[in-house]
């Protein structure tokens, strides 16, 4: 079976001495975690970059799992030659003909370590470049040009003491920072579109998560559920691992607060509990900060009023990735991480479910706390702490 080399690009040309090192590390066992089940994959770190050699046959497989990879920018799969300018011409045509088939502009740039080569690096770019043009004149192939300046496509080579190297496509990935570098975060992941995108989000910049829902059942239905499941196995694809997901029973929690509380209160109030209960999970398992899908002004619940009154609870620092973004905006997000057709499915959830009629827009933290005396607080969160179930839903 011969076998394909593949380029990994990857980016944060901020990152230095240690942290680099450990970026690197992080970002092949993250590679080799998401090709498992292919086979014979190899991830080298080599010349200050990253490698795959993989059989042919499974290149696009494995160009399909690693575009979800965090910390890799692009790809480029790469023909290994001779050390010979034809048979290196002949790679360069067939990488150009790959990358622009109906013609544009390119340049040839090459690198060369190997100073036993006999020609400098602009003789042999100048040189294949021409010999590029002679074949696509044989073949009547028009609409190709050199541009130096902006080329659509550029051609790179490599000379090296081990072989010569050309690669012409570049496919561009999902950037960020490999998942696990920056610790572990919890998200507050309900069914709707926005949580998985601030997970997503979490993830990108090298974020390892754990999930936190909050079901009413039987208010909420064994759909709603597997709409979260769903989402689950969706984020654990970007995450390249498994999720761990904590189902929090939060039955008797809006109850109580159905029968307690001012109607206007209930969602200020509701969302407290879940911060509170959110916390103590977290801390539980290690992890460093709380994530939300919240938006500036997109709900009653989202105004900067009732954020404060809600934050006023948590410890742990939470983070808000959407916190400026157009509903569009992360549609988008969510589109491209593959959520969306399933957070759009229409089941039960519990904010719906117990929704007031007129929630307070600007709430005060006094009146929540006056509220909130009605009801004991750590009894209930010691009840839903004894009913949360854990779930490991993996791709
Ligand atoms: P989403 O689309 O993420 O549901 P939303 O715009 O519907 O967000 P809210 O329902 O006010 O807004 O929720 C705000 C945030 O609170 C959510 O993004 C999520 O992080 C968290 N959240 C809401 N409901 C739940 C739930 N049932 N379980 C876990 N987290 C939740
Ligand atoms: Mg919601």
């Amino acid at each position: 079976m011969t076998k394909q080399l593949i380029l990994i690009r990857y980016g944060e040309l901020g990152l230095k001495g240690k942290n680099r090192h450990l970026f690197v590390g992080r970002l092949a066992e993250n590679i080799r975690a998401s090709l498992k089940g292919l086979k014979d994959s190899q991830v080298r770190v080599s010349w200050g970059r990253l490698w795959l050699e993989i059989d042919a046959d499974q290149q696009a497989a494995a160009i399909e799992r690693l575009r979800r990879v965090f910390g890799i920018y692009s790809l480029s799969p790469v023909m290994e030659t001779e050390k010979e300018l034809s048979a290196i011409a002949d790679a360069a045509y067939l990488a150009l003909h790959k990358a622009l088939p109906r013609g544009g502009s390119f340049k040839v740039e090459t690198r060369r370590t190997d100073k036993n080569f006999p020609m400098i690096s602009p003789e042999i770019s100048r040189s294949i470049a021409n010999t590029i043009f002679a074949r696509l004149e044989s073949e009547r192939l028009e609409g190709y040009e050199a541009d130096m300046h902006k080329p659509q496509v550029t051609i790179d080579i490599e000379i090296r003491s081990e072989g010569a190297f050309v690669f012409g496509e570049t496919i561009p990935c999902a950037g960020g920072l490999p998942v696990g570098c920056s610790g572990k975060a919890a998200v507050m992941l309900s069914g709707g579109i926005d949580s998985p995108v601030a997970a997503w989000l979490a993830m990108k910049r090298g974020v390892a998560i754990e999930a936190i829902h909050f079901h009413s059942f039987p208010f909420t239905g064994e759909r709603a559920k597997e709409k979260v499941y769903d989402l689950c196995r969706i984020l654990a694809l970007w995450q390249g691992r498994p999720i761990r997901l904590h189902l929090v029973y939060f039955t008797e929690i809006q109850k109580a607060i159905y029968a307690n509380c001012a109607e206007e209160y209930g969602i200020t109030i509701m969302r407290r509990f879940m911060y509170r209960i959110a916390e103590r999970i977290a801390k539980s398992r290690h992890c460093l900060a709380l994530y939300t899908g919240e938006s500036v002004g997109q709900v009653a619940s989202q105004t900067l009023e009732s954020l404060a009154v809600i934050n006023a609870v948590a410890q742990m620092p939470v983070l808000r990735p959407l916190i400026a973004m157009d509903k569009e905006e992360i549609m988008q997000k969510a589109q491209q991480l593959g959520s969306f057709q399933t957070s759009i499915l229409p089941y039960e959830d519990c904010c719906t479910v117990f929704l007031p009629q007129y929630p307070k827009i600007r709430p005060l933290l006094s009146a929540a706390q006056k509220l909130e005396e009605a009801l004991d607080i750590e009894a209930l969160i010691a009840e839903a702490l004894a009913k949360t179930e854990v779930k490991i839903i993996s791709n």
